[in-house]
């Protein structure tokens, strides 16, 4: 795949394509279907229209909002952050900045939905990895009720 010319906006179209055929692929039903926000301000902007300004401040923790990441789960708000702004990364293999492609994007969003999709807390585990291989390898997943934590959002 070429992707010098890939800009954010089309790493925003494929992930939301992406995001949709996986969360089919790995059985995530639609009475548990989660969102995906590509940047921080979307993220907030679904937190704001879902819990208001009020409820807002008390669900997120600002430090973990604000820290420069490439993707996030909150099982318990039923989103993933897959960050589609970022630029640049530290190359695992070589340890040096590189730009971002979309290969990037598509390891986090992967990484992000087996955290929400088998309830794992930990993903420096061999079991989170095997799961990565079989999704990427196309297995297809019995959909299933999810074990999604309580949420900690309280109501005015
Ligand atoms: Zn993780």
């Amino acid at each position: 795949m070429i992707e010098m010319s890939l800009g954010i906006n089309e790493f925003i179209e494929m992930l939301r394509v992406d995001f949709k055929r996986y969360c089919e692929q790995i059985g995530i039903p639609e009475s548990q279907k989660l969102m995906l926000a590509t940047g921080r301000d979307e993220f907030r902007d679904i937190m704001l229209q879902r819990y208001g300004e009020y409820n807002l401040n008390l669900t997120l923790k600002p430090k973990r909002i604000y820290y420069q990441h490439l993707g996030e789960c909150y099982p318990e708000l039923r989103i993933i952050l897959v960050n589609a702004h970022v630029k640049r990364i530290l190359d695992k293999v070589s340890g040096i900045m590189r730009d971002i492609t979309y290969a990037d994007h598509l390891d986090t969003l992967i990484h992000e939905l087996v955290h929400y999709r088998f309830n794992l807390r930990n993903c420096i585990t061999k079991k989170f990895n095997k799961l990565i291989i079989r999704i990427l390898e196309g297995e297809k997943f019995e959909m299933m009720e999810l074990e999604i934590p309580a949420q900690r959002v309280r109501t005015k």
